[in-house]
């Protein structure tokens, strides 16, 4: 009859499902295509797989090197050369700064990204008697997973703050009253590489008691 134009029967859900989900017997083949590695088949693999965890390379003490031509751009910064293997050993003077930044850990393993900013991240300074200098930044760890940060020091500050040392430590300017360059807090303590070195100016007495070795190299800072 013509009023067949309807063009099918109603379909009924069953019979679609069952067209459509042409669900192959043969389930024993594995989906691995890296299974057959009996034979050899010169065929890698097209995507070259991620490492799961894009692990960042996270330095808890860490090199100013980079920040170096910066230093030299300033006024008089180009009397001083950066020697990363600068220690206290014959050195002119060494010390603990506070410098600025923040922190970032990323990923982190409870959030997409954690930040801090701090005005106390403990910097160790050196300066040969040949102007020699090198600074060595330490990390802190995020609060969400307890993993450290990178540091992005706020440069010019740090610029400003080490020309300002060097300047003290050759005796090219007095000494000022030792609070006006302290930062204060807050700071966690339990956080800071630098306070668990004891060398930290915020760390607590008692950790830097029982830290002799750095307490004897680092104390009585002027500023
Ligand atoms: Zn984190
Ligand atoms: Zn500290």
């Amino acid at each position: 009859m013509t009023t067949d134009s309807t063009e099918a029967p109603p379909p009924t859900d069953k019979s679609q499902g069952v067209t459509q989900s042409k669900t192959p017997k043969t389930l024993k083949t594995p989906q691995v295509p890296k299974a057959p590695k009996s034979s050899n088949t010169p065929k890698k693999p097209k995507t070259p797989k991620k490492p799961k965890t894009p692990k960042v390379d996270i330095e808890i003490e860490i090199d100013a090197a980079e920040h170096h031509d910066a230093l030299v751009r300033a006024e008089g910064g180009d009397e001083y050369k950066y020697d990363p293997k600068l220690t206290a050993e014959g050195c002119r003077k060494h010390d603990v700064r506070n410098m600025s930044g923040r922190f970032v850990c990323s990923p982190c393993k409870y959030k997409k990204q954690n930040t801090w900013g701090s005005g106390i991240v403990c910097t160790e300074l050196f300066l040969s008697r040949n102007n020699t200098y090198r600074a060595v930044f330490n990390a802190q760890k995020c609060k969400k997973c307890d993993q450290y940060g990178k540091l992005e020091l706020d440069v010019d500050k740090y610029v400003e703050k080490v020309m300002d040392t060097f300047a003290l430590w050759r005796g090219l300017r007095e000494p000022r009253v030792p609070d006006s360059h302290a930062s204060t807090g807050p700071h966690d303590s339990s956080r800071c590489r630098g306070c668990e070195k004891g060398i930290c100016t915020m760390g607590n007495i008692n950790r830097r008691n029982s830290n002799s070795k750095y307490l004897s190299t680092f104390i009585r800072r002027s500023y």
